[in-house]
Protein backbone atom coordinates (compact mmCIF):
# COMPACT_ATOMS: atom_id res chain seq x y z
CA UNK A 1 0.00 0.00 0.00
CA UNK A 2 1.49 3.53 -0.86
CA UNK A 3 0.98 5.61 1.86
CA UNK A 4 2.19 8.80 0.15
CA UNK A 5 -1.06 9.58 -1.17
CA UNK A 6 -2.19 10.64 2.29
CA UNK A 7 0.00 13.70 2.35
CA UNK A 8 0.26 14.42 -0.70
CA UNK A 9 -3.88 15.06 -0.51
CA UNK A 10 -2.88 17.22 2.56
CA UNK A 11 -1.27 19.70 -0.04
CA UNK A 12 -3.78 19.39 -2.84
CA UNK A 13 -6.41 20.28 -0.08
CA UNK A 14 -4.50 22.95 1.15
CA UNK A 15 -4.01 24.40 -2.21
CA UNK A 16 -7.53 24.07 -3.31
CA UNK A 17 -8.46 26.87 -0.77
CA UNK A 18 -6.99 29.57 -2.29
CA UNK A 19 -7.33 28.29 -6.18
CA UNK A 20 -9.66 30.61 -7.03
CA UNK A 21 -7.82 33.90 -5.48
CA UNK A 22 -6.94 35.79 -8.06
CA UNK A 23 -6.17 39.14 -5.95
CA UNK A 24 -3.11 41.00 -6.63
CA UNK A 25 -0.93 41.55 -9.97
CA UNK A 26 2.02 40.88 -11.81
CA UNK A 27 5.25 42.48 -10.63
CA UNK A 28 5.70 45.72 -12.39
CA UNK A 29 9.07 46.12 -11.18
CA UNK A 30 11.00 44.09 -14.63
CA UNK A 31 8.91 44.85 -17.62
CA UNK A 32 9.51 41.29 -18.89
CA UNK A 33 7.76 40.01 -15.47
CA UNK A 34 5.09 41.50 -16.69
CA UNK A 35 4.94 39.13 -19.62
CA UNK A 36 4.71 36.20 -17.69
CA UNK A 37 1.90 33.31 -16.98
CA UNK A 38 0.00 34.62 -13.82
CA UNK A 39 -1.64 31.32 -13.68
CA UNK A 40 0.63 28.69 -12.30
CA UNK A 41 0.31 27.59 -8.98
CA UNK A 42 2.31 25.83 -6.72
CA UNK A 43 3.34 23.91 -3.60
CA UNK A 44 5.83 21.95 -3.17
CA UNK A 45 7.50 20.16 0.70
CA UNK A 46 10.68 18.59 0.93
CA UNK A 47 11.83 16.63 3.93
CA UNK A 48 14.82 16.45 5.84
CA UNK A 49 15.70 13.35 4.27
CA UNK A 50 14.73 13.92 0.98
CA UNK A 51 11.08 12.91 -0.09
CA UNK A 52 9.11 15.19 -1.96
CA UNK A 53 5.67 16.26 -2.02
CA UNK A 54 4.67 18.46 -5.17
CA UNK A 55 1.16 19.85 -5.79
CA UNK A 56 0.39 22.02 -8.88
CA UNK A 57 2.31 23.40 -10.87
CA UNK A 58 5.93 22.55 -9.13
CA UNK A 59 7.74 21.84 -12.18
CA UNK A 60 7.02 25.22 -13.84
CA UNK A 61 10.22 27.70 -14.16
CA UNK A 62 9.94 30.84 -12.70
CA UNK A 63 13.46 33.49 -11.97
CA UNK A 64 14.49 33.19 -8.32
CA UNK A 65 14.53 36.91 -7.97
CA UNK A 66 15.26 37.90 -4.15
CA UNK A 67 15.09 34.70 -2.71
CA UNK A 68 18.51 34.11 -4.25
CA UNK A 69 19.26 36.82 -1.59
CA UNK A 70 19.71 34.01 1.25
CA UNK A 71 21.54 31.49 -0.31
CA UNK A 72 23.38 33.76 -1.32
CA UNK A 73 24.36 35.63 1.80
CA UNK A 74 25.26 31.92 3.10
CA UNK A 75 28.06 31.73 0.27
CA UNK A 76 29.56 35.03 1.63
CA UNK A 77 29.28 33.80 5.48
CA UNK A 78 30.94 30.46 4.13
CA UNK A 79 33.59 32.35 1.96
CA UNK A 80 34.90 35.29 3.82
CA UNK A 81 33.55 34.14 7.64
CA UNK A 82 30.67 35.59 9.84
CA UNK A 83 32.31 38.66 11.20
CA UNK A 84 34.22 40.19 7.78
CA UNK A 85 30.78 40.25 6.64
CA UNK A 86 29.00 41.66 9.46
CA UNK A 87 31.53 44.48 8.72
CA UNK A 88 29.76 45.04 5.87
CA UNK A 89 26.07 44.46 6.61
CA UNK A 90 24.01 44.19 9.17
CA UNK A 91 20.88 41.88 10.33
CA UNK A 92 18.41 44.36 11.56
CA UNK A 93 14.74 44.03 10.57
CA UNK A 94 14.04 47.35 8.50
CA UNK A 95 10.58 47.30 7.85
CA UNK A 96 11.11 49.42 4.41
CA UNK A 97 10.57 47.90 1.16
CA UNK A 98 13.19 45.89 -0.78
CA UNK A 99 14.50 48.38 -2.98
CA UNK A 100 14.78 51.05 -0.14
CA UNK A 101 17.89 53.19 -0.64
CA UNK A 102 18.87 52.90 2.98
CA UNK A 103 21.14 52.55 5.40
CA UNK A 104 21.28 52.37 9.05
CA UNK A 105 21.89 55.67 10.47
CA UNK A 106 24.19 54.31 13.69
CA UNK A 107 26.51 52.09 11.42
CA UNK A 108 26.42 53.34 7.95
CA UNK A 109 25.68 49.86 6.63
CA UNK A 110 22.57 48.16 5.26
CA UNK A 111 20.15 46.95 7.47
CA UNK A 112 20.10 43.46 6.62
CA UNK A 113 21.01 41.46 3.43
CA UNK A 114 17.53 40.53 2.64
CA UNK A 115 16.92 43.92 1.17
CA UNK A 116 18.41 45.06 -1.83
CA UNK A 117 20.91 47.19 -0.26
CA UNK A 118 22.08 44.28 1.73
CA UNK A 119 21.93 41.92 -0.67
CA UNK A 120 24.01 43.82 -2.89
CA UNK A 121 26.68 44.45 -0.32
CA UNK A 122 26.64 40.51 0.01
CA UNK A 123 26.89 39.52 -3.63
CA UNK A 124 29.89 42.01 -3.53
CA UNK A 125 31.42 40.06 -1.03
CA UNK A 126 31.81 37.04 -2.92
CA UNK A 127 34.94 36.78 -4.10
CA UNK A 128 36.03 37.16 -7.19
CA UNK A 129 34.97 39.07 -10.53
CA UNK A 130 31.81 39.10 -11.65
CA UNK A 131 31.89 36.11 -13.71
CA UNK A 132 33.57 34.32 -10.67
CA UNK A 133 30.63 35.64 -8.65
CA UNK A 134 28.31 34.43 -10.62
CA UNK A 135 29.83 30.63 -11.47
CA UNK A 136 30.25 30.74 -7.64
CA UNK A 137 26.42 31.74 -7.31
CA UNK A 138 25.48 29.03 -10.11
CA UNK A 139 27.06 26.39 -8.80
CA UNK A 140 26.25 26.42 -5.44
CA UNK A 141 22.58 27.37 -6.08
CA UNK A 142 22.74 23.62 -8.54
CA UNK A 143 24.60 22.00 -6.02
CA UNK A 144 21.03 22.67 -3.68
CA UNK A 145 18.84 21.81 -5.90
CA UNK A 146 20.07 18.73 -6.92
CA UNK A 147 20.02 19.64 -10.63
CA UNK A 148 21.99 21.89 -12.98
CA UNK A 149 20.21 25.28 -13.36
CA UNK A 150 20.23 28.08 -16.21
CA UNK A 151 19.59 31.63 -16.24
CA UNK A 152 16.43 32.98 -17.88
CA UNK A 153 18.22 36.06 -20.21
CA UNK A 154 15.48 37.52 -21.34
CA UNK A 155 14.36 38.32 -17.91
CA UNK A 156 18.26 39.58 -16.86
CA UNK A 157 18.01 41.65 -20.14
CA UNK A 158 14.67 43.24 -18.97
CA UNK A 159 15.95 43.74 -15.37
CA UNK A 160 19.16 45.13 -16.39
CA UNK A 161 17.80 47.97 -18.69
CA UNK A 162 15.37 48.90 -15.79
CA UNK A 163 18.26 48.75 -13.35
CA UNK A 164 18.36 52.75 -11.85
CA UNK A 165 17.01 51.83 -8.54
CA UNK A 166 19.56 48.90 -7.73
CA UNK A 167 22.45 51.28 -9.48
CA UNK A 168 21.27 54.01 -7.07
CA UNK A 169 21.96 51.51 -4.28
CA UNK A 170 25.25 50.39 -5.11
CA UNK A 171 26.51 53.60 -5.88
CA UNK A 172 25.44 54.89 -2.68
CA UNK A 173 27.13 51.57 -1.07
CA UNK A 174 30.49 52.66 -2.67
CA UNK A 175 30.37 55.92 -2.09
CA UNK A 176 29.90 54.61 1.76
CA UNK A 177 32.94 52.20 1.86
CA UNK A 178 30.47 49.36 2.05
CA UNK A 179 31.44 47.82 -1.53
CA UNK A 180 34.94 48.51 -3.36
CA UNK A 181 33.96 46.89 -6.62
CA UNK A 182 32.33 48.66 -9.56
CA UNK A 183 28.97 49.48 -9.17
CA UNK A 184 28.04 48.91 -12.78
CA UNK A 185 29.16 45.14 -12.93
CA UNK A 186 28.19 44.33 -9.13
CA UNK A 187 24.54 45.38 -10.27
CA UNK A 188 25.19 43.14 -13.58
CA UNK A 189 26.04 40.25 -11.35
CA UNK A 190 23.24 40.61 -8.55
CA UNK A 191 21.07 40.66 -11.67
CA UNK A 192 22.27 37.87 -12.80
CA UNK A 193 21.66 36.02 -9.75
CA UNK A 194 18.33 36.99 -9.60
CA UNK A 195 17.47 35.87 -13.03
CA UNK A 196 18.62 31.93 -12.16
CA UNK A 197 15.07 29.72 -13.20
CA UNK A 198 14.15 27.50 -10.64
CA UNK A 199 11.31 25.35 -9.73
CA UNK A 200 9.15 25.08 -6.98
CA UNK A 201 10.55 21.50 -6.23
CA UNK A 202 14.21 22.81 -6.71
CA UNK A 203 13.42 25.51 -4.05
CA UNK A 204 12.03 23.45 -1.20
CA UNK A 205 14.98 20.94 -1.60
CA UNK A 206 17.24 24.22 -1.19
CA UNK A 207 15.23 24.93 1.93
CA UNK A 208 15.11 21.46 3.17
CA UNK A 209 19.12 21.92 3.23
CA UNK A 210 18.66 24.62 5.01
CA UNK A 211 16.32 23.13 7.31
CA UNK A 212 18.79 20.07 7.49
CA UNK A 213 21.44 22.18 8.50
CA UNK A 214 23.42 22.35 5.42
CA UNK A 215 23.85 18.60 5.05
CA UNK A 216 21.78 18.00 1.44
CA UNK A 217 19.00 15.65 2.02
CA UNK A 218 19.74 13.22 -1.00
CA UNK A 219 23.35 13.77 -1.96
CA UNK A 220 24.24 13.58 1.86
CA UNK A 221 26.49 16.48 0.79
CA UNK A 222 27.94 18.91 3.45
CA UNK A 223 27.25 22.19 1.59
CA UNK A 224 26.85 24.80 4.25
CA UNK A 225 28.14 24.68 7.84
CA UNK A 226 25.56 24.61 10.47
CA UNK A 227 26.50 28.08 11.62
CA UNK A 228 26.42 29.57 8.45
CA UNK A 229 22.83 28.27 8.22
CA UNK A 230 21.79 29.40 11.48
CA UNK A 231 22.96 33.07 10.68
CA UNK A 232 20.99 32.78 7.41
CA UNK A 233 18.04 31.40 8.90
CA UNK A 234 18.26 33.61 11.63
CA UNK A 235 17.76 36.46 8.77
CA UNK A 236 15.29 35.05 6.70
CA UNK A 237 12.99 34.91 10.24
CA UNK A 238 13.42 38.48 11.30
CA UNK A 239 14.01 40.09 7.61
CA UNK A 240 13.18 37.57 4.90
CA UNK A 241 9.57 38.55 4.58
CA UNK A 242 10.38 42.90 4.51
CA UNK A 243 7.36 45.12 5.52
CA UNK A 244 5.31 42.26 6.51
CA UNK A 245 7.71 40.07 8.44
CA UNK A 246 6.12 40.58 11.93
CA UNK A 247 2.93 39.59 10.31
CA UNK A 248 4.52 36.71 8.63
CA UNK A 249 6.24 35.07 11.85
CA UNK A 250 3.40 35.53 13.87
CA UNK A 251 0.56 34.04 11.79
CA UNK A 252 2.74 31.68 9.34
CA UNK A 253 5.81 30.74 11.73
CA UNK A 254 8.22 29.80 9.41
CA UNK A 255 11.96 31.35 8.60
CA UNK A 256 11.65 32.26 4.77
CA UNK A 257 11.63 34.18 2.02
CA UNK A 258 9.53 35.89 -0.51
CA UNK A 259 10.54 37.48 -4.44
CA UNK A 260 8.83 39.37 -7.09
CA UNK A 261 8.30 36.65 -9.51
CA UNK A 262 5.99 35.05 -7.06
CA UNK A 263 7.89 32.31 -5.25
CA UNK A 264 7.54 32.18 -1.25
CA UNK A 265 10.31 29.65 0.29
CA UNK A 266 10.48 28.48 3.81
CA UNK A 267 13.04 26.28 5.68
CA UNK A 268 11.41 24.81 8.90
CA UNK A 269 14.71 23.51 11.36
CA UNK A 270 15.02 19.79 11.51
CA UNK A 271 11.96 19.21 9.70
CA UNK A 272 10.67 20.80 5.94
CA UNK A 273 11.85 23.02 3.09
CA UNK A 274 8.82 24.40 1.56
CA UNK A 275 7.63 26.41 -1.65
CA UNK A 276 4.55 27.99 -3.04
CA UNK A 277 4.62 29.91 -6.55
CA UNK A 278 2.17 32.14 -7.73
CA UNK A 279 2.96 35.31 -9.44
CA UNK A 280 0.24 37.38 -8.58
CA UNK A 281 2.07 40.05 -5.84
CA UNK A 282 -0.22 41.75 -3.02
CA UNK A 283 1.01 45.50 -1.90
CA UNK A 284 3.88 43.96 -0.29
CA UNK A 285 5.29 42.33 -3.01
CA UNK A 286 4.64 38.87 -2.05
CA UNK A 287 2.58 36.43 -3.71
CA UNK A 288 -0.87 36.67 -2.43
CA UNK A 289 -1.79 33.16 -3.00
CA UNK A 290 1.83 32.34 -1.63
CA UNK A 291 1.10 33.85 1.57
CA UNK A 292 -2.25 32.62 1.78
CA UNK A 293 -1.32 28.71 0.75
CA UNK A 294 2.04 29.03 3.24
CA UNK A 295 -0.79 30.39 6.33
CA UNK A 296 -2.56 27.21 5.33
CA UNK A 297 -0.21 24.77 5.67
CA UNK A 298 1.08 26.24 9.00
CA UNK A 299 -2.30 25.86 10.69
CA UNK A 300 -3.02 22.01 9.07
CA UNK A 301 0.27 20.83 9.58
CA UNK A 302 0.97 22.60 12.71
CA UNK A 303 3.92 24.52 11.80
CA UNK A 304 4.39 27.17 13.43
CA UNK A 305 8.22 27.39 15.07
CA UNK A 306 6.77 28.56 18.26
CA UNK A 307 4.43 25.11 18.48
CA UNK A 308 7.54 23.38 18.55
CA UNK A 309 7.50 20.58 21.12
CA UNK A 310 9.28 20.92 24.26
CA UNK A 311 13.05 19.90 24.90
CA UNK A 312 11.94 17.69 27.19
CA UNK A 313 9.33 15.64 25.20
CA UNK A 314 12.47 14.47 23.13
CA UNK A 315 13.48 12.69 26.30
CA UNK A 316 12.75 9.72 28.37
CA UNK A 317 13.90 9.16 31.67
CA UNK A 318 13.51 5.23 33.10
CA UNK A 319 14.54 4.58 36.44
CA UNK A 320 14.46 1.12 37.32
CA UNK A 321 15.63 -1.42 39.79
CA UNK A 322 17.31 -4.68 39.27
CA UNK A 323 19.94 -7.30 40.51
CA UNK A 324 22.90 -8.84 39.02
CA UNK A 325 23.88 -12.47 38.84
CA UNK A 326 25.16 -12.61 42.31
CA UNK A 327 22.07 -11.18 43.85
CA UNK A 328 23.23 -7.57 44.47
CA UNK A 329 21.15 -4.54 43.90
CA UNK A 330 21.65 -2.20 41.07
CA UNK A 331 19.71 1.11 40.13
CA UNK A 332 19.61 1.90 36.42
CA UNK A 333 18.76 5.01 34.80
CA UNK A 334 17.80 4.21 31.20
CA UNK A 335 17.93 7.50 28.91
CA UNK A 336 16.34 7.58 25.39
CA UNK A 337 16.46 10.49 23.03
CA UNK A 338 17.80 13.32 23.49
CA UNK A 339 19.84 14.98 25.80
CA UNK A 340 19.98 18.75 25.99
CA UNK A 341 19.81 21.65 28.51
CA UNK A 342 16.34 20.64 29.61
CA UNK A 343 16.47 16.50 29.22
CA UNK A 344 19.55 16.86 31.62
CA UNK A 345 18.36 19.01 33.99
CA UNK A 346 15.58 16.21 34.41
CA UNK A 347 17.96 13.63 34.54
CA UNK A 348 19.77 15.18 37.51
CA UNK A 349 16.68 15.53 39.34
CA UNK A 350 16.09 12.12 38.53
CA UNK A 351 19.85 10.93 39.70
CA UNK A 352 19.45 13.71 42.71
CA UNK A 353 15.87 11.33 44.16
CA UNK A 354 17.86 8.06 43.33
CA UNK A 355 20.91 8.83 45.10
CA UNK A 356 18.48 9.67 47.90
CA UNK A 357 17.65 6.08 48.12
CA UNK A 358 21.02 5.20 48.10
CA UNK A 359 21.77 6.75 51.62
CA UNK A 360 19.45 4.61 52.74
CA UNK A 361 21.43 1.40 51.11
CA UNK A 362 24.77 0.58 53.13
CA UNK A 363 27.05 2.70 50.74
CA UNK A 364 28.51 -1.01 49.19
CA UNK A 365 24.76 -1.64 47.77
CA UNK A 366 24.69 1.24 46.26
CA UNK A 367 25.50 0.61 42.79
CA UNK A 368 23.84 2.92 39.40
CA UNK A 369 24.46 2.22 36.09
CA UNK A 370 23.80 5.07 33.46
CA UNK A 371 22.57 3.25 30.31
CA UNK A 372 22.84 5.57 27.32
CA UNK A 373 22.54 3.02 24.44
CA UNK A 374 19.00 4.08 23.53
CA UNK A 375 20.48 7.73 23.68
CA UNK A 376 20.28 9.35 20.38
CA UNK A 377 22.26 12.41 20.75
CA UNK A 378 24.00 14.86 23.49
CA UNK A 379 25.05 18.22 23.33
CA UNK A 380 27.73 20.16 25.05
CA UNK A 381 25.69 21.03 27.77
CA UNK A 382 24.01 18.03 28.29
CA UNK A 383 27.86 16.32 28.20
CA UNK A 384 28.68 18.61 30.87
CA UNK A 385 26.08 18.35 33.16
CA UNK A 386 26.05 14.63 33.06
CA UNK A 387 29.41 14.07 33.74
CA UNK A 388 29.47 16.54 36.81
CA UNK A 389 26.24 14.77 37.95
CA UNK A 390 27.55 10.74 37.81
CA UNK A 391 31.23 12.17 39.39
CA UNK A 392 29.46 13.72 42.35
CA UNK A 393 27.33 10.51 42.39
CA UNK A 394 30.20 8.29 42.18
CA UNK A 395 31.99 9.88 45.08
CA UNK A 396 29.01 8.63 47.48
CA UNK A 397 28.10 5.31 45.75
CA UNK A 398 30.16 1.67 46.05
CA UNK A 399 30.26 1.95 41.62
CA UNK A 400 28.73 3.75 39.63
CA UNK A 401 28.62 2.54 35.28
CA UNK A 402 28.05 4.95 32.60
CA UNK A 403 27.19 2.61 29.35
CA UNK A 404 27.86 4.26 26.33
CA UNK A 405 28.34 2.12 22.84
CA UNK A 406 28.12 5.57 20.44
CA UNK A 407 30.82 7.30 22.28
CA UNK A 408 28.44 10.07 23.37
CA UNK A 409 30.86 11.29 25.91
CA UNK A 410 33.97 10.71 24.01
CA UNK A 411 34.99 14.03 24.04
CA UNK A 412 34.87 14.57 27.58
CA UNK A 413 38.19 13.57 29.80
CA UNK A 414 37.34 10.71 31.65
CA UNK A 415 38.78 12.68 34.33
CA UNK A 416 35.27 14.14 34.25
CA UNK A 417 33.86 11.66 35.31
CA UNK A 418 35.54 11.11 38.83
CA UNK A 419 35.35 7.74 39.77
CA UNK A 420 32.53 6.53 37.78
CA UNK A 421 33.39 4.13 35.06
CA UNK A 422 32.47 4.70 31.12
CA UNK A 423 31.88 1.78 29.23
CA UNK A 424 31.10 0.86 25.87
CA UNK A 425 30.61 -2.25 24.90
CA UNK A 426 27.45 -3.03 22.74
CA UNK A 427 27.18 -6.54 23.88
CA UNK A 428 26.77 -5.51 27.18
CA UNK A 429 23.71 -3.09 27.10
CA UNK A 430 20.79 -4.44 29.61
CA UNK A 431 17.83 -5.89 28.16
CA UNK A 432 15.52 -2.43 28.38
CA UNK A 433 12.36 -4.60 29.07
CA UNK A 434 13.54 -6.14 32.20
CA UNK A 435 13.44 -4.84 35.44
CA UNK A 436 16.25 -7.33 36.65
CA UNK A 437 19.50 -6.40 35.21
CA UNK A 438 20.68 -9.98 34.33
CA UNK A 439 24.21 -11.38 33.62
CA UNK A 440 24.98 -8.58 30.79
CA UNK A 441 25.43 -5.83 33.34
CA UNK A 442 28.18 -8.07 35.44
CA UNK A 443 30.04 -8.26 32.01
CA UNK A 444 30.31 -4.36 32.60
CA UNK A 445 33.18 -4.77 34.83
CA UNK A 446 36.32 -3.63 33.33
CA UNK A 447 38.75 -7.24 33.88
CA UNK A 448 40.42 -7.66 37.46
CA UNK A 449 37.92 -5.39 39.06
CA UNK A 450 37.48 -5.77 42.62
CA UNK A 451 34.48 -5.11 44.27
N1 LIG B 1 15.65 41.45 -8.87
C1 LIG B 1 14.73 42.12 -8.01
C2 LIG B 1 15.35 43.41 -7.52
O1 LIG B 1 16.45 43.41 -7.08
C3 LIG B 1 14.36 41.25 -6.86
C4 LIG B 1 13.37 41.85 -5.92
C5 LIG B 1 12.52 40.86 -5.18
O2 LIG B 1 12.36 39.74 -5.64
O3 LIG B 1 11.98 41.22 -4.09
O4 LIG B 1 14.76 44.44 -7.60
Amino acid sequence: VSLKPIVQGMLEHVMERSDNNDDGALSDAIPALQEVDPRPFALAVTTIDGEQYCAGDSDVSFTIQSISKPFVYALALESIGSAEVLNHVDVEPSGDAFSELSLMPETGRPFNPMINAGAIAAHALVPGDTEERVDHILDLFSRLAGRRLTMNSQIYRSEREHADRNLGIAHMLRARGVIESDPESVVDGYIQQCSIEVTARDLSMMSATLANGGLHPVSGERILSPAVVRQTMSVMLSCGMYDIAGDWITRIGVPAKSGISGGVTGALPGQLGITAFSPRLGPNGSSVRGFRVFYELSQELSLHLLDAAPATDDIVIHSREGQDANGKPWRVLQVLGAITFPGAERILRELSDLSDEFTELSPENARLVVDLSSTLRINPIGRQLLAEAVRRIAEQASRVIILDPAGLLDRLDKAAFGRAELHRRRDTVPKHKAVTVHEPTLELRPEGHEE
